[in-house]
């Protein structure tokens, strides 16, 4: 018994020091200052997105829609009628053993098996897969918000440039700030699932509710509803399509990919990416542009594939013209729900005009960057994506056990 009073003296006496230690960093610009991984992914409280926990999916685990959500409940109804009749493939991780599909006709536009980017289903647009501007590279990053981004942002702030963020509403829930960074930075922030799984292997709601969830997440914590996403994995049809487009979601793919994702796996090396960012560089002079932009995959995964932007930064600012976020290349200037922030034009943002929104300021976070760390000592990833498990409170996310995605 005696044993049992000191333990939980000690899980007492923990908590205190816990909320101790979180309580010196709740606001964006606190959270921005550093540029030293450990400090930046030190857990912290963000009341707006902890109070509302429990009307979420679980963190990472495969979203449904929670059964107390009378309005998602509502929304769903209203799209379910039109779903196209296409059944879910493979598993959540990709598995597609068994899967039976004929890619020589393609009738669900599915592009993992294809490539597809025009959708067979009348009514739904194509796929925004590379820009429409010449010569011009359409800038974003996947898999964010990563904790211990401060470096890499700060460096872009730095180079004035602002890029398009396609955030895991799982991690935004985790790191809510670090998602307000990003937007008062002035980048551009669009959806890139709940839990980061395969899509078309999800039933109907659940692919509605790894959509819907990140939409309202990143509004928690930034204030504003995306109106783009990214399948991870590239994985989308025209189910998933249309229940994205139904949800007012561009569906953002590209042509090329640096496989930074995948570095230390599959024989994947930094010679690798490297040689896939000369291969963009080298056809971008060569004029393989001249008559419409570029979209290339890339992540602020981990410390390696944010160092890679920032290194290859330089020589893709020479091969292209203009480097710019996806919704600036589109003129899309009102890239979210509410329609009091917008973003510039794309002739505005070649112009220097970088940020039309007064919630969009350069200068809010700028802090000096200390550069990142050498490629090979940042894989490890303490500020990594992290995971826990279903109805652990946010106020214990420090002692959640650290993975890295194996994301794409
Ligand atoms: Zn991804």
């Amino acid at each position: 018994m005696t044993s049992l009073l000191h333990a939980s003296k000690f899980a007492a006496l923990f908590t205190i020091f816990l909320s101790a230690s979180i309580s010196l960093a709740q606001s964006e610009t606190s959270v921005a200052q550093s540029t030293d991984p450990a400090t930046e992914c030190t857990d912290y409280n963000y009341a707006p997105v902890d109070n509302e926990i429990a009307n979420f999916p679980p963190l990472w685990q495969p979203a449904d829609i929670v059964p107390t959500d009378t309005v998602a409940l509502a929304l769903w109804n209203s799209i379910e009628p039109g779903v196209p009749n296409i059944a879910p493939r493979g598993t959540i991780t990709g598995n597609e053993t068994g899967v039976v599909y004929d890619g020589a006709t393609d009738p669900d536009c599915w592009w993992t098996a294809t490539q597809c980017t025009v959708p067979k289903l009348s009514g739904l647009p194509a796929d925004i897969s590379g820009v429409p501007e010449p010569n011009t590279l359409g800038y974003g990053f996947d898999d964010g918000p990563n904790c211990s981004h401060n470096a890499f942002y700060d460096y872009l702030t730095e180079q004035n440039q602002k890029a398009t963020m396609f955030y895991i509403g799982s991690s935004v829930m985790i790191w809510p700030l670090q998602a307000q960074r990003a937007l008062n930075d002035g980048h551009e922030i669009c959806v890139h699932t709940w839990s980061h799984r395969y899509m078309t292997s999800f039933n109907n709601t659940g692919a509605f509710a790894e959509l819907y969830y990140t939409m309202q997440m990143i509004k928690l914590a930034t204030g504003v509803t995306p109106t783009c996403w990214r399948p991870p994995f590239g994985d989308v049809d025209d189910r998933i399509r249309y229940i994205a487009h139904a949800l007012n979601l561009t569906t953002v793919i590209w042509k090329y990919d640096s496989f930074d994702w995948e570095v230390g796996l599959n024989g994947i090396t930094q010679a690798t990416v490297d040689a896939n960012y000369q291969n963009l560089v080298n056809n971008a002079t060569a004029g393989a542009f001249s008559t419409a932009g570029v979209i290339m995959l890339t992540h602020e995964l981990n410390n390696f594939t944010m160092s890679e932007a920032v290194t290859w930064y330089p020589q893709l600012k020479s091969a292209f013209k203009n480097i710019v976020p996806i919704n600036v290349a589109l003129n899309r200037t009102h890239p979210y729900v509410e329609t009091n922030y917008t973003v510039p034009t794309f002739a505005q943002y070649v112009s220097g005009t970088l940020t039309t929104s007064s919630n969009g300021s350069a200068s809010s976070t700028s802090s000096g960057s200390s550069g990142l760390q050498s490629p090979k000592s940042g894989q490890s990833g303490s500020g990594s994506i992290r995971t826990m498990s279903t109805g652990i409170s946010a106020s214990v996310l420090a002692l959640a056990a650290g993975v890295v995605l194996m994301a794409l």
